[in-house]
């Protein structure tokens, strides 16, 4: 890493900061891009974070039993050969909290926090043409004033919580997991509402009942769920790693979705009966996503996603005691994996515990928050506690929330009214030198997150450094270039079954008056990086320079 500039003030109100370049956010994202512009191109550049430290999604959702689905040698940068043999993670899956000691640990390796600015929100960002310049403003009223503008803002970090009447007339605390407060929330004695049965929600759910005096968990869609057989590392997995981190990046170069397993060559609906069932109880006994992987088939023909799907239903009402509750939480209405597959510590066996109520608010929705507690259309259910696992206005939600205006005023939330519209899910037609990392168009949430995130930082700080090199000022999407990519996230995304879960937060289906529309890309993120590659190795085809 070399030409590392001085260190730069930070700025106050009314101040105005000029810049080559800066990056908004501080999580896996925002980390590396400051790193990539900062170290290896020099440029002048800060990250602006929300948060009072760096993490980004882990640093807002610290609910109980938080933890990722990614398994930890596959959950990690892998540009640095040094970083990778000096961390070393404890358990199958990391949770939160190791999860921030090893952002905190990469982000003073590299000395980034003496560019970062914390507890600072961007409220808007305009594009000055004549100046070619971004004019980015922070709620403290600084103004930043620079060429590029990256956006790091994750996929997952618009809090929803659904807007049901009498909220602010409860009596008891209430939370929402993804702005969980950092000194925790004692259940203890407690009688425990929660909203939602996501990944979230089938995380947190069986941590609480724990402590809880009762919890009760309002479903609206029936989930899938896997054992994630979460275990503590043996010394001699850890070594493993070690000695194979390479190869280890490679093989999540070479997989669809960035993971460290392949997808099966295998056909569910040419596999016996017999056979499959073995397959899918081994796959169950193993643990984790990788049960998604056993077929190839699985997530573009239904007759094969059957074949899971009911293996999955069975598990659930031989593990659930109870004939009603196994019932409602295996009556699930779409294909497996079609919605985010959550995978989970002792979920359905939580239900077999005295002190958990399953409430079905599908048949009987939730009509209001009383001061008591949550009022469905059958009955009220007096509570201390309201926990909202309820998600979140993904992928476009943290983009929109920020006033960004591109040429001529044009306002994103003009552009993206009917739904995400960008090139390569890296810029959009008519907001030039800004460039979004991990958003919509693009593999992000279907990828392994740290995969998906060095590969669009590296190419943001290859075309810079290209921009640089050629003497030019301005990359920007052309307007055709947008609308063949649309086109194609459309046409891929509809060749398999995702689309159909037709309440799926991938589909923007989770937030009232959201355009329905298939965010991310599902080609694959083995094809992805192919495109972005030649989309370069063409001189940048697609984009305008000048
Ligand atoms: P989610 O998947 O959107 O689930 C939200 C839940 O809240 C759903 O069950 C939803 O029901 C329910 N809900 C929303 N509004 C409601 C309302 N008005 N009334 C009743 N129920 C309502 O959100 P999430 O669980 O936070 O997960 C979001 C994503 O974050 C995941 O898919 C995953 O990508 C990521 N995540 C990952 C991990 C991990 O790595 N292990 C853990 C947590 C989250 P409907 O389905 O009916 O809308």
């Amino acid at each position: 890493m070399t030409n590392a500039p001085r260190d730069l003030p930070s700025a106050s109100a009314g101040d105005v900061t000029e810049l080559d370049a800066l990056v908004i956010g501080a999580g896996f994202a925002g980390l590396y891009q400051l790193l990539c512009l900062r170290d290896r191109l020099g440029l002048k550049v800060k990250a602006l974070e929300a948060g009072g430290g760096v993490g980004g999604t882990w640093y807002w959702n610290r609910y109980p039993g938080a933890r990722c689905d990614s398994e930890s040698h596959v959950y990690w940068y892998t540009f640095s050969p040094e970083l990778m043999r000096e961390w070393e993670w404890s358990e199958r899956y990391p949770g939160q909290a190791e999860i921030m000691r090893y952002l905190n640990f990469a982000a003073d390796k590299f000395d980034l926090k003496r560019d970062i600015q914390f507890n600072t929100r961007v409220t808007s960002a305009h594009y000055d043409e004549a100046a070619n310049r971004w004019r980015v403003r922070t709620e403290q009223g600084e103004t930043y004033v620079v060429k590029f503008l990256v956006t790091a803002v994750g996929c997952l970090s618009t809090a929803n919580v659904p807007n049901f009447p009498g909220l602010n007339d409860f009596k008891g605390d209430w939370y929402h997991t993804g702005e969980w407060p950092h000194e925790g929330v004692d259940f203890t004695g407690k009688r425990v509402g929660m909203i939602g049965t996501g990944s979230t929600g089938i995380q947190a759910a069986p941590v609480i009942a724990a402590q809880a005096k009762h919890l009760t968990v309002f479903q609206r869609t029936a989930n899938y769920s896997v054992p994630a057989r979460n275990v503590p590392l043996k010394p001699e997995f850890k070594q493993y790693v070690k000695r194979h981190a390479e190869d280890i990046r490679v093989t999540t170069h070479e997989t669809l979705n960035g993971m460290g397993f392949r997808i099966e060559d295998r056909k569910a609906v040419e596999t016996s009966a017999e056979e499959r069932e073995k397959i899918y109880e081994a796959a169950w006994e193993r643990g984790g996503l990788q049960f998604r992987a056993t077929f190839q088939d699985m997530l573009v023909d239904k007759a094969a996603n059957d074949t899971a799907a009911n293996f999955i239903k069975r598990k659930i009402r031989t593990i659930v005691k109870d004939p009603r509750t196994a019932a409602l939480l295996s009556d699930i209405d779409h294909p497996y994996a079609a919605k985010r597959p959550p995978i989970d510590t002792d979920y359905f066996e939580t239900y077999n515990r005295p002190n958990v109520t399953l409430v079905d608010v599908k048949t009987a929705p939730i009509q209001a928050i009383t001061p008591a507690g949550v009022r469905t259309a059958e009955a009220e259910y007096p509570l201390d506690i309201i926990v909202f696992a309820t998600g979140f206005d993904a992928m476009t939600g943290p983009m929109l929330r920020m006033d960004i205006r591109g040429r001529d005023g044009l306002a994103l939330k003009d552009v993206w009214e009917t739904g995400p519209r960008n090139y390569l899910g890296l810029q959009i037609a008519g907001f030039p030198n800004l460039f979004t990392i991990t958003g919509p168009g693009s593999p992000s949430v279907l990828c392994n997150m740290p995969v998906a995130i060095e590969q669009h930082a590296d190419w943001i700080t290859n075309c810079i450094d290209y921009m640089r090199t050629k003497g030019m000022e301005r990359i920007e999407a052309k307007p055709d270039s947008v609308e063949k990519w649309v086109a194609e996230v459309n046409e891929v995304a509809n060749r398999t079954l995702l689309p159909q879960a037709k309440h799926s937060w991938y589909l923007g289906a989770n937030i009232p008056g959201k355009p329905s529309v298939f965010m991310p890309y599902a080609g694959g993120m083995v094809r992805y990086r192919e495109i972005c590659q030649e989309v370069a190795a063409r001189g940048y085809e697609g984009f305008d320079l000048s």
